[in-house]
């Protein structure tokens, strides 16, 4: 990656200040190929809808050394990298490695991901740092002070987040950045979300208070471990559905 000294409004931060690159997921998760981003407005543009049947002609980037974003400062990127990524990295090498082995068999909507010895609260914000990287500058300032003191457990209530497995190796990196999508009801229902997927697991973070509903389909909730203690590490069982991201857009692989 060349040495762009790049001034921008860091997404965690706010300030104004030199941008560096951060891979999601991260490099030590295996995020060090050539891979395709899209954004969730390109596909828009282009198709009109999240139509995830049409996304011939949508733009990408193509980066060479892995997906990632320069949209946090180095401040900021570095406490992260300090405090979370480790216990993400582990975690999800983890679930790699079972869903490597056991590859989804005919049937099977999902997996079951045991946890253990996992900080928890680790994981959950470098998620949460995760969405801020990639979802519009300032649309998630409230998270400012739970994502830079890593023992703050005051998550902003207007968010919920939902995890899901993804099977599929080599289908790339998915983040869409805030999306409003209209359900089909005629009851003028809407809800406000955000995802980022990879091999072998994504997550759907939703903004209740930018809904009128919370749809059903979108994975396991796990917004209570927002508010664990920093450290604890509970034995933990979450059950994942499957799903793919080949199309622009998570969608179960069974129902
Ligand atoms: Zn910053």
């Amino acid at each position: 990656m060349a040495n762009r000294n790049e001034k921008g409004v860091c997404h965690i931060c706010g300030e104004l200040k030199e941008l560096s690159f951060e891979h999601i997921p991260p490099r030590s998760a295996g995020n060090n190929g050539p891979s395709k981003m899209y954004r969730a407005a390109d596909i828009v543009e282009t198709c009109g809808a999240f139509d995830s049947s049409k996304t011939e002609g949508v733009r990408y980037q193509q980066e060479q050394k892995g997906t990632g974003f320069r949209t946090l400062c180095r401040d900021c990127n570095s406490y992260l990298g300090r405090n979370y990524v480790g216990e993400y990295a582990k975690c999800i090498r983890e679930l790699g490695c079972m869903l490597a082995k056991n590859p989804p068999a005919e049937g099977e909507g999902g997996i079951r991901l045991v946890g253990k010895d996992i900080n928890a609260l680790a994981f959950f914000k470098h998620v949460i740092g995760n969405f801020s990287a990639t979802t519009a500058a300032g649309s998630m300032a409230d998270c400012r002070k739970y994502l830079l003191d890593r023992e703050s457990r005051d998550f902003p209530g207007r968010y919920r987040l939902f995890m899901f497995a993804v099977p599929e190796r080599g289908a790339g990196m998915l983040s869409t950045g805030w999306a409003t999508l209209l359900l089909d009801s005629g009851q003028q229902d809407y809800y406000t979300i955000a995802a980022i997927a990879a091999f072998p697991v994504g997550f759907f973070l939703l903004d209740a208070r930018r809904s009128s509903i919370a749809p059903s389909g979108i994975g396991c909730e796990i917004t209570a471990i927002a508010a664990l203690e920093w450290g604890a590490k509970p034995g933990f069982a979450v059950e994942l559905p499957y799903m793919s991201i080949e199309k622009m857009w998570p969608v179960p692989i069974m129902r």
